[in-house]
């Protein structure tokens, strides 16, 4: 049945159901995340509401967004079915949007050819991709999905990086023993403090937003130089260092083991004149670069603070330990885990508008799911299909190749 586009509204890119075409068998499954910590939901009331006036049925497990308070009764009033177990929610879904990738226990309850889509955090999960793989089903990576201008609202690697920056800032602050703003009181004028940044890319500029926001004196280095207008048009001063190390793509290439501890030396000094210090240094699919040697913590003022964002891909700092906070002679260091849902309710705002921009791709003029991915965006993102793993250098890891 076709829908005459033109003739009527388009409810967020996805054509809205005239009154008198009936209902199209599409359905979105959403389901309650189960990694433990994780407070997002991969939907929210407000693009329920456009899904469903486009003719999309849309079901969502009992409690999936309670813990970023969308409660239940908020997605029915936008139109969603609250699915009282897993079973019931995924009975006929063709797609299926989460936050976290499915484990096996997910993926062994979906059916051949049911499309998920979320960060599938592919190189740490290879077993569950072999699984999806074997099951046929297929799935979309959020992370893979390419820079360009046209996948900028798809981009849910920068819209959890922007919460994830700003909880930086925000953490940072709960741990300084100090203001951040400058006080002119009658107890006295206290100095504002010190912030340095590390690492200026969607999360480190959000972070050095924030904590100016704050009325820090703040301080931002990177190795690619473009990052300096950026940061000075933020209002903080950018380090001008050696090493320039602009690669591909706008990414930062990786140092030369010498630029390595040149860099290192370099960002010392700053480092141990600061107050909290905020190292968001990653390079795509590497270990992230060491900034701060166990020596330069050694350096820093007692009750300051660092909070590493590079933890899990191993730290900017040596003495950082994923997921705890660790005290180094007076030196307070966070290696967070999953800062985006700290912030809940946002952060699952931001990723259920990146995934309603997605689906404009995957849902044809008609109303119908497209069948071949053809699409640039599409097919970048798209890891696993009809029973191969699409994307080339996770496919190499798995048969035993390097990525
Ligand atoms: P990222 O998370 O991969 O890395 C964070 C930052 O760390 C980057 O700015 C990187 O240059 C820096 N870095 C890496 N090694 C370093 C080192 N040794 N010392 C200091 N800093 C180091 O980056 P990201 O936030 O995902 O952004 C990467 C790039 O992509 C940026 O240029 C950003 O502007 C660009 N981007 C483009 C779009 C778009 O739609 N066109 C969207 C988001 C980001």
């Amino acid at each position: 049945m076709s829908i005459p586009v033109s003739a009527h509204e388009v409810a967020g890119g996805i054509p809205v159901r005239p009154k008198d075409i009936p209902h199209i068998s599409l359905v979105i499954a959403v389901p309650k995340e189960l990694a433990p910590g994780e407070c997002r939901v991969a939907t929210v009331p407000d693009v329920v509401q456009k899904l469903t006036k486009a003719g999309i049925e849309v079901r969502v497990e009992h409690d999936a967004g309670t813990s970023a308070y969308y409660e239940d009764h908020l997605f029915t009033a936008a139109g969603a079915k609250i699915a009282a177990s897993r079973t019931e929610l995924l009975k006929g879904a063709q797609i299926v949007l989460c936050v976290q990738p499915p484990d096996a226990d997910e993926v062994d309850q979906l059916g051949e050819g049911t499309i998920v889509i979320g960060f599938m955090n592919a190189i740490h999960n290879l077993e569950v991709i072999a699984q999806m793989r074997d099951r046929k089903v297929t799935a979309f990576a959020l992370e893979l999905v390419p820079r360009i201008t046209r996948a900028q609202s798809m981009d849910a690697l920068s819209s959890q990086a922007t919460a994830g920056g700003y909880m930086a800032a925000i953490l940072g602050a709960e741990n300084c023993p100090k203001f951040f703003p400058m006080l002119t009181t009658a107890a006295g004028t206290i100095r504002p403090a010190m912030v340095l940044i590390l690492g200026a890319g969607v999360a480190g500029l959000m972070a050095i937003a924030t904590a100016k926001r704050l009325g820090a004196i703040v301080e931002a280095y990177d190795v690619r130089r473009a990052a300096g207008e950026q940061v000075r048009s933020l209002g903080a001063r950018f380090l001008e260092l050696e090493i320039n190390a602009e690669g591909q793509g706008g990414y930062a290439r990786e140092l030369t083991p010498e630029e390595k501890v040149k860099e290192q030396q370099m960002v010392s000094t700053a480092v141990s004149q600061a107050d909290v210090v905020i190292t968001t240094a990653n390079i795509p699919g590497r270990k992230a670069p060491v900034l701060i040697t166990r020596e330069t913590v050694a350096k820093m003022r007692p009750g300051a603070v660092i909070v590493d964002l590079a933890a899990e891909s191993g730290g900017n700092c040596e003495v950082t330990q994923f997921g705890r906070t660790v005290r180094e002679k007076g030196v307070t260091v966070l290696g967070p885990q999953n800062l985006p849902a700290r912030i809940p309710f946002h952060s699952s705002q931001m990723y259920a508008k990146n995934l309603q921009s997605f689906l404009t791709l995957l849902i044809d003029k008609e109303g119908k799911l497209v069948t071949e991915f053809t699409d640039e965006i599409l097919a970048a993102s798209l890891l696993v299909h009809a029973g191969e793993v699409r994307h080339g250098p996770i496919r190499d890891l798995m048969s035993g190749g390097k990525a």
